[in-house]
């Protein structure tokens, strides 16, 4: 028997399809009326779209969200806070902009409203990353934890079939380490177990006909699971390599995940099997990291961090860098096979 602890998130989720249409009503329960509405530059005609949708309160819009949350945007984008008077935040976009978001909340305790576009799970966690001098610092703090989230497909259409694979793979990342972490949980364990059937049978789907709601719906209901995963246990070593390859060698977020994945999976099998056998049934596969690793050809997604622009040195200090306040991780780190670990996945082999 295992012993746990068990907190449920106090996030208010909508789900469904047109929910954008209840931003205003969202907005009336919270007794607030001056929304300030972010979004990264190629999603402001989303974020002025909605923004127009909410009567007459008074609004303001900043559009120059940016990936890692850098300080110095946080700065500029707290002069328009300022500027409008804002009393709540409405994020539009995906982990990038939702850190702004945590950022601002971070600083000023405004309550937030949420409307994710993609798949990376930061409206579900009190994670907030940040840069400052080129390294990002992460901390956790029910502060930055959204209050309203608003989970509208529609939303998610615009995502390119092949951001929606990587993206997708990215949430899967957060299911497959609550099942073997230290703080697992029964519940969070169903979650997870469903969100990685879930995503596993849309995304190829997605990349098949990327117009069917159906879907993209499947994916998004994955997506809010996946998050709830990521905000209630502790991460181990895939986030802590993906941290790595992103806050130092400038990897890509989603893409990197996505090709590191089935490698740690491998990795951390022998250790794991009661985790095991959940990402096989829920990948209908005797070897959920062969599946993986098959999931991300079948997106289309590059399963290389030589593809990614990576050199192989590179891919090997990394691998490195994962003893430095190193994650709790079901298998201990092993120098020697995780440098194999890097090695196989720099080169895009099956993973091992
Ligand atoms: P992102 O937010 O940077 O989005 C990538 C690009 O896709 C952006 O240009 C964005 O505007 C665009 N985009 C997003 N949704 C779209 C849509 N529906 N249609 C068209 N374009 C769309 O990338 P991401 O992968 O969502 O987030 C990555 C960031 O989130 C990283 O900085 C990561 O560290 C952070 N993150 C944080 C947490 C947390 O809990 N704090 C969790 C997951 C990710």
């Amino acid at each position: 028997m295992q012993s746990f602890i068990y907190k449920s998130a106090p996030t208010r989720v909508i789900f469904g399809s047109g929910t954008v249409s209840q931003l205003a009503a969202e907005m009336e329960l919270l007794s607030v009326r001056r929304a300030l509405f972010l979004s990264t530059p190629e999603q402001a005609g989303d974020a002025e779209a909605i923004a127009a949708t909410v009567g007459d309160r008074d609004i303001g819009i900043y559009s120059n969200a940016t990936m890692h949350t850098p300080v110095e945007v946080t700065d500029d984008a707290m002069t328009t806070v300022t500027a409008c008077n804002a009393d709540v935040v409405v994020a539009i976009g995906g982990g990038s902009t939702i850190g702004l978001s945590k950022a601002i909340a971070l600083r000023t305790d405004l309550p937030q409203i949420v409307l994710p576009t993609s798949y990376a799970g930061s409206e579900m966690t009190a994670i907030i990353g940040q840069t400052e001098g080129g390294r990002k610092t992460t901390q956790t703090t029910p502060r930055v934890q959204p209050e309203v989230v608003i989970y509208d497909v529609d939303l998610t259409m615009s995502l390119p079939p092949a951001m929606a694979g990587t993206s997708g793979i990215n949430a899967i990342a957060h299911a497959v380490e609550a099942l073997y972490a230290q703080d697992r949980n029964p519940v969070i364990s169903l979650m997870a177990e469903e969100a990685v059937r879930a995503l596993a049978e849309a995304l190829p789907r997605i990349v098949a006909d990327p117009g069917a709601v159906d879907p993209r719906g499947g994916a998004l209901y994955g997506a809010w699971l996946c998050g709830m995963c990521l905000g209630s246990t502790g991460a181990a070593l895939h986030h802590k390599i993906c941290h790595v390859l992103g806050g130092s060698f400038g990897m890509p977020h989603a893409e990197t995940h996505t090709v590191m994945l089935p490698h740690v999976t491998a990795y951390n099998a022998p250790a794991a099997p009661e985790a095991m056998a959940s990402l096989s049934r829920a990948l209908g596969s005797p070897d959920p990291a062969r599946a993986l690793f098959d999931l991300a050809g079948a997106v289309g997604a590059r399963r290389s961090l030589r593809e990614l622009g990576l050199t192989l040195d590179a891919a090997v200090e990394a691998g490195r860098l994962t003893f430095e306040n190193a994650y709790w991780n079901p298998r201990p780190l092993d120098a020697e096979a995780l440098e194999s670990m890097m090695r196989r996945a720099w080169a895009g082999e099956p993973p091992k």
